[in-house]
Protein backbone atom coordinates (compact mmCIF):
# COMPACT_ATOMS: atom_id res chain seq x y z
CA UNK A 1 0.00 0.00 0.00
CA UNK A 2 2.83 2.50 0.60
CA UNK A 3 4.74 1.81 -2.22
CA UNK A 4 1.78 2.38 -4.57
CA UNK A 5 1.19 5.95 -2.59
CA UNK A 6 4.96 6.39 -3.19
CA UNK A 7 5.18 5.60 -6.85
CA UNK A 8 1.75 7.39 -7.43
CA UNK A 9 2.75 10.90 -5.38
CA UNK A 10 4.47 14.16 -7.11
CA UNK A 11 7.92 14.72 -7.05
CA UNK A 12 7.34 17.67 -4.18
CA UNK A 13 4.94 15.44 -2.36
CA UNK A 14 8.11 12.58 -2.00
CA UNK A 15 10.17 15.79 -0.97
CA UNK A 16 8.60 16.89 1.32
CA UNK A 17 8.47 13.81 3.04
CA UNK A 18 11.67 12.91 2.33
CA UNK A 19 12.45 16.31 4.35
CA UNK A 20 9.77 15.46 7.35
CA UNK A 21 11.36 12.49 7.62
CA UNK A 22 15.00 12.85 8.29
CA UNK A 23 13.99 15.95 10.24
CA UNK A 24 12.31 13.45 12.60
CA UNK A 25 14.88 10.65 12.73
CA UNK A 26 17.54 13.85 13.83
CA UNK A 27 14.79 15.24 16.76
CA UNK A 28 15.13 11.47 17.83
CA UNK A 29 18.84 11.26 17.71
CA UNK A 30 19.03 14.88 19.17
CA UNK A 31 17.01 13.90 21.97
CA UNK A 32 18.56 10.39 22.79
CA UNK A 33 22.36 12.10 23.12
CA UNK A 34 23.62 12.86 26.44
CA UNK A 35 24.23 16.72 27.52
CA UNK A 36 27.31 17.83 27.26
CA UNK A 37 29.54 20.98 28.67
CA UNK A 38 31.11 21.54 25.70
CA UNK A 39 27.79 22.99 23.90
CA UNK A 40 24.59 23.81 26.19
CA UNK A 41 21.72 24.10 24.21
CA UNK A 42 19.68 27.53 25.23
CA UNK A 43 16.56 27.04 22.91
CA UNK A 44 15.77 24.53 20.37
CA UNK A 45 13.34 24.91 16.99
CA UNK A 46 11.74 22.34 14.29
CA UNK A 47 13.18 23.18 11.15
CA UNK A 48 11.61 22.01 7.72
CA UNK A 49 14.73 19.57 7.12
CA UNK A 50 15.75 18.99 10.41
CA UNK A 51 16.43 20.90 14.86
CA UNK A 52 17.58 24.38 15.10
CA UNK A 53 19.53 24.93 18.17
CA UNK A 54 20.52 28.20 20.21
CA UNK A 55 23.80 27.10 22.24
CA UNK A 56 26.37 28.04 24.37
CA UNK A 57 29.89 26.31 22.66
CA UNK A 58 33.08 26.19 24.44
CA UNK A 59 35.81 26.88 21.72
CA UNK A 60 38.17 24.31 23.53
CA UNK A 61 41.13 27.03 23.32
CA UNK A 62 43.49 26.42 26.43
CA UNK A 63 43.82 30.30 27.10
CA UNK A 64 40.28 31.53 25.99
CA UNK A 65 39.00 33.40 29.25
CA UNK A 66 35.66 33.13 28.04
CA UNK A 67 35.81 30.22 28.05
CA UNK A 68 38.13 29.95 30.96
CA UNK A 69 34.74 31.86 33.09
CA UNK A 70 32.59 28.68 31.77
CA UNK A 71 30.26 31.19 30.27
CA UNK A 72 31.35 29.78 26.40
CA UNK A 73 30.74 31.64 23.17
CA UNK A 74 27.26 32.82 21.43
CA UNK A 75 24.60 32.04 21.68
CA UNK A 76 24.89 31.04 18.45
CA UNK A 77 21.96 28.37 16.03
CA UNK A 78 22.74 25.31 14.92
CA UNK A 79 21.06 23.78 12.03
CA UNK A 80 21.25 19.67 12.76
CA UNK A 81 20.24 17.61 10.11
CA UNK A 82 21.35 14.39 8.43
CA UNK A 83 23.28 13.95 5.16
CA UNK A 84 23.84 10.43 3.64
CA UNK A 85 22.47 8.57 7.40
CA UNK A 86 24.58 11.00 9.84
CA UNK A 87 23.77 13.63 11.96
CA UNK A 88 25.63 16.72 10.62
CA UNK A 89 25.41 20.70 12.03
CA UNK A 90 26.21 23.80 10.34
CA UNK A 91 26.89 26.85 12.03
CA UNK A 92 23.97 29.37 11.10
CA UNK A 93 24.63 32.90 13.55
CA UNK A 94 23.06 34.81 15.64
CA UNK A 95 19.35 34.81 13.82
CA UNK A 96 17.66 32.24 12.11
CA UNK A 97 16.62 33.22 8.21
CA UNK A 98 13.28 32.83 7.64
CA UNK A 99 13.32 30.03 5.17
CA UNK A 100 15.23 27.78 8.03
CA UNK A 101 12.04 27.81 10.23
CA UNK A 102 8.15 26.26 10.11
CA UNK A 103 8.01 22.41 8.80
CA UNK A 104 3.91 23.01 8.66
CA UNK A 105 2.85 20.86 11.98
ZN1 LIG B 1 36.47 30.02 24.16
Amino acid sequence: MLTKTITTATTAVLEELRNRIGAELTRRELAGREPTDERQVVEERPASVGTLRLEMVKCGKERCKTCGRGEGHGPYWYLYSRRNGKLTSRYIGKTIPDELIGRGA
